[in-house]
């Protein structure tokens, strides 16, 4: 007889596109840092799905916040008002440098609105219309974000793409200075890259940025899909510079695991995009809403900002004793709960041991190991969760 697994695996063969490469498990429960497959197996969650489940696998407050919102109004559309979708922007704007929120469902769509609203802003003010961004970052994967996105291997097979996007070196201000003209609408940049291989943006780099679009009249938008809402310890990793944005993007950790996703920006700009210019049907959904307030709640009831800072060093400091230890590690890079672990050879042996020991953990550009748990792990999962690590690398 098939197994529960063998059955599920069975119709995603048959019916879903194959356009991810799966591993060979089926997962059917969450709580907390733990995770139990079809099967029974127990793992350790320490990548949270890219950053998503911020607040761990169905945490009490997140799944009563979207319970008692489902059961009271799951879905209206944006010509109306409802309570969660306000409180949330208002948990934004109340953290931030002021920016008002327009909420979609993903982080392409967050990125892609904010290109479009510094295409409006810019158009109206003197017809600027570019986009610089750098190298080594991702902005999404519809077409505009693709092409924004500064890894070419992304932008095979599916040209031409659209124009008005120009590429810069990350970390490199000169080469970034050489491109911003009188068409620049704004430079968008990951303050710590996430799929780039947590590629953290020096103070100087950030700072000259934002000198750069003082001076020649464009916006400086931070993409923090990945960073945003607490996952660097603060609630947004531009608050560990001395450099605001315009506007900023979020998605990821944002609704905890429900889709949602913030256009986030200074009220003088948010004004360009006016009844018409922009919209979505799902955007600031109730339900995803009420689940975003939660992340929120959660993260300062518990204190998690100090905690995840604390403990994201201590997690850094245990990497370290493992680089000594081992000799396998070329490099820890860290703010935070997001770790960039790099090796000096291939991680995929050290992926699959950690899944034998039962840790999910993430390995990019080949040897570049990713970390980023739910920021409620405590001091003493860490402690279990990096003993296995450590065997895991040792090999
Ligand atoms: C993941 C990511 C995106 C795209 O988000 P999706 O929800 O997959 O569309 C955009 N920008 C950054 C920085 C990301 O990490």
């Amino acid at each position: 007889m098939p197994s529960k697994k063998d059955e599920i695996v069975a119709s995603f063969d048959s019916s879903v596109i194959p356009n991810y490469g799966r591993a060979d498990i089926a997962f059917e429960r969450g709580e907390g840092i733990k995770l139990w497959d079809t099967e029974g197996n127990e793992y350790i969650d320490l990548f949270s799905g890219w950053a998503v489940t911020s607040v761990g696998h169905c945490h009490p407050k997140l799944v009563e916040a979207i319970t008692e919102q489902a059961r009271n109004l799951c879905y209206m559309p944006n010509i109306f008002y409802w309570e969660s979708q306000g409180r949330l922007a208002q948990y934004i704007h109340d953290r931030c440098f002021g920016g008002q929120s327009f909420f979609c469902n993903s982080g392409a769509e967050s990125v892609e609105g904010a290109i479009k609203l510094a295409r409006l802003h810019g158009w109206e003010k003197d017809k600027r219309y570019k986009t610089l961004s750098f190298s080594d970052s991702f902005h999404g994967r519809t077409l505009a974000t693709l092409t924004a996105t500064g890894q070419m291997k992304y932008h095979e097979g599916i040209g031409p793409l659209p124009p008005g996007f120009d590429h810069a070196t990350f970390n490199d201000l000169a080469s970034a200075e050489k491109l911003v003209g009188d068409e620049t609408a704004a430079i968008i940049v990951e303050p710590i890259q996430g799929e780039g291989g947590i590629n953290i943006s020096d103070e100087s780099f950030l700072e000259g940025l934002r000198k750069l679009c003082d001076e020649r009249g464009a916006l400086l938008i931070f993409d923090e899909v990945w960073t945003g809402v607490g996952r660097s310890g603060k609630w947004f990793a531009y608050q560990n510079y001395g450099v605001e944005p315009d506007i900023m993007t979020l998605a990821k950790g944002l609704g905890g695991g429900l889709p949602i996703g913030a256009v986030v920006a200074r009220p003088e700009i948010a004004k360009a995009m006016k009844p018409g210019t922009h919209a979505s049907t799902f955007g600031g959904n109730a339900v995803a809403a009420a689940a975003g307030c939660a992340v929120f709640e959660t993260i300062e009831e518990g204190n998690l900002l100090e905690q995840v800072t604390e403990l994201g060093a201590y997690m850094v400091e245990r990497f370290g004793k493992i680089a000594e230890d081992t000799g396998k590690i070329k490099e820890i890079r860290g703010v935070g709960f997001m770790v960039g672990v790099e090796l000096n050879d291939s991680g995929a042996d050290v992926v699959k041991r950690a899944l034998e020991l039962g840790l999910l953990i993430n390995c990019t550009h080949d040897t570049i190991l990713r970390i980023a748990p739910a920021l409620t792990m405590t001091r003493d999962e860490i402690d279990d969760a990096m003993d296995k690590m450590a065997k895991a690398i040792a090999g």
